[in-house]
């Protein structure tokens, strides 16, 4: 793949030629995989137009034919499950195996809001007044604007996107300036399964400002839906609220994972491992501080030392790589920074410890990890797992909760009392139980505190993009 087979083109309800233009660079290689279109203020502008004008056919379609419609678009992405394994594989350096899996799980949300969409129920309700009769009623709120992240180009597009178009309401997409290939894919699937044009837009851009001002300032987009860091969403959160747009916010995390003393050892090593190292350490629920009682300190801390020291690292399109790269330099240079900052505070190196060239950073468990290290506090978003020894249930629910973030949660026991007063205690929108990886297109996703607003996934998930009208009848 070279510049000359993508060429910079993005979607309102027909594909444009841009004019002008920005790299997309493999963080594995280093090369320049194509271009990508520079939208800007303009074609924001375009957008929104478009995006009313699809709206007001869109929101009377039959809820069984969008469900059809998006039902194909489930089917070829699942056709094009290897392509968009490798899109990602290149843009960000996903390892390939996990790409596929992700483009699964971006069609299992295609999947099930074409089935939502048939289940967009209204509710009579009585009224303590003869004569009169109520009823609550379910309507799309409009026009959309999603703002992905570049972790999870697939499922964050359609995590958003499919509950919309399901609603009624068409969608416009800023992915982020790295994985623009993913969403123009995408967009280009929709398309093919008959989606009608203008009902999924996508705008790339190198300047996300503009475009994103251009959203929040027009009345016309009555929704905004971000995956991002905290701090975005804060600028977000303001500017949303000159319009009074519905908002849903997926934020930053900082997951803390508790191993009790009762839990089994092997199954704890093999799920601790699974939800640190996925995308080399790079989701928002991966653990970013890893807890582990007194009794089983040293035998796990050797045995998740091992594990982690055979972790294949490589080029993200080999299947048997399990580590790629960090997705770009300011993404090294924080784990860098990280590791040395504990290190410099007392930590050890139990495995890895080091860049390895490129963007490429040896999977790393650190011990004698305290809690006045940078790295137990911010996200690191990398492949560095640090071991802190507690002792009791208190002291470490005090210090899983000791923090503005609010996304994932994880406990490793076999107490069941135990598991249900820890779950409960944990501020965090979804606790793994014996599950470093509890994510699914049917289940809510979300945070509380600093790390979001609003649920995706599930039932819950359309209800962000659905209003309700109260109707009142007086029969006379
Ligand atoms: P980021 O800088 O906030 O970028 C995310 C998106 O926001 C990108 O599309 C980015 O565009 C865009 N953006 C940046 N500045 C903007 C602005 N001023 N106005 C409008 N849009 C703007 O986040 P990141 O560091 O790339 O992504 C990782 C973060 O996402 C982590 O904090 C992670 O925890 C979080 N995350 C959360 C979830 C969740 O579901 N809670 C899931 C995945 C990731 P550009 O690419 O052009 O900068």
């Amino acid at each position: 793949m070279d510049a000359s087979v993508i060429a910079p083109r993005y979607l309102t309800d027909h594909w444009h030629d841009a004019e002008s233009a920005f790299d997309v660079t493999s963080p594995s290689s280093g090369s320049v995989l194509g271009q990508a279109a520079d939208c800007g203020e303009a074609e924001a502008k375009a957008a929104v137009d478009v995006a009313w004008r699809a709206f007001e056919h869109w929101r009377d379609v039959n809820p069984f034919e969008r469900a059809a419609t998006l039902r194909r678009w489930h089917g070829l992405i699942m056709a094009n499950q290897d392509e968009l394994g490798r899109l990602m594989a290149l843009e960000m350096g996903k390892p390939i195996r996990e790409g596929r899996g992700e483009a699964a799980y971006s069609a299992g949300f295609v999947e099930w809001y074409a089935d939502e969409a048939k289940r967009i129920y209204g509710t009579w309700f009585p009224s303590h007044l003869p004569g009169k009769r109520l009823l609550a009623i379910k309507q799309p709120v409009g026009p959309a604007y999603a703002i992905t992240p570049w972790n999870f180009p697939a499922a964050m597009l359609t995590r958003k996107a499919a509950p919309a178009l399901a609603a009624g309401c068409p969608m416009i997409v800023k992915p982020a300036k790295q994985t623009p290939f993913t969403a123009l894919k995408l967009a280009e699937l929709w398309l093919e399964a008959g989606g009608p044009p203008g009902t999924l837009q996508v705008l790339t851009t190198f300047k996300p400002g503009p475009v994103t001002q251009v959203m929040m300032d027009d009345p016309r987009i009555r929704k905004v839906s971000f995956t991002g860091s905290t701090d975005i969403g804060k600028l977000l959160y303001r500017q949303a609220a000159e319009t009074v747009k519905r908002l849903s916010l997926e934020l930053g995390g900082h997951a803390p994972y508790l191993v009790f003393d009762d839990a089994d050892l092997d199954r704890a090593v093999s799920q601790v491992l699974a939800c640190k190292f996925r995308n080399a350490g790079q989701t928002c629920v991966c653990t970013n501080r890893i807890y582990v009682q007194d009794g089983i300190y040293e035998a796990f801390a050797e045995r998740f030392a091992a594990a982690t020291a055979a972790l294949v690292m490589g080029d993200p399109l080999d299947d048997a790589t399990d580590i790629g790269p960090l997705v770009d330099g300011a993404g090294l240079a924080k784990v860098v920074e990280h590791v040395d900052e504990a290190l410099a505070k007392g930590a050890s190196v139990a495995t890895g410890g080091r860049a390895t060239g490129g963007l490429f950073y040896a999977p790393t468990v650190l011990t004698d990890v305290s809690s006045d290290m940078a790295i137990m506090h911010e996200e690191t978003f990398g492949p560095v797992a640090p071991l802190m020894r507690f002792s009791s249930e208190e002291e470490v629910i005090a210090q899983a909760n000791d923090t503005p973030y609010g996304l994932a949660s994880y406990l490793y026991t076999r107490d069941l009392a135990r598991a249900i007063r820890v779950s409960e205690a944990l501020e965090a929108g979804l606790v793994g139980v014996n599950d470093g990886v509890p994510a699914a297109p049917y289940a809510p996703f979300g945070g509380v505190k600093e790390s979001g607003i609003g649920r995706e996934g599930g039932p819950w998930g359309i209800e962000e993009y659905l209003e309700i009208k109260y109707v009142s009848f007086a029969l006379g």
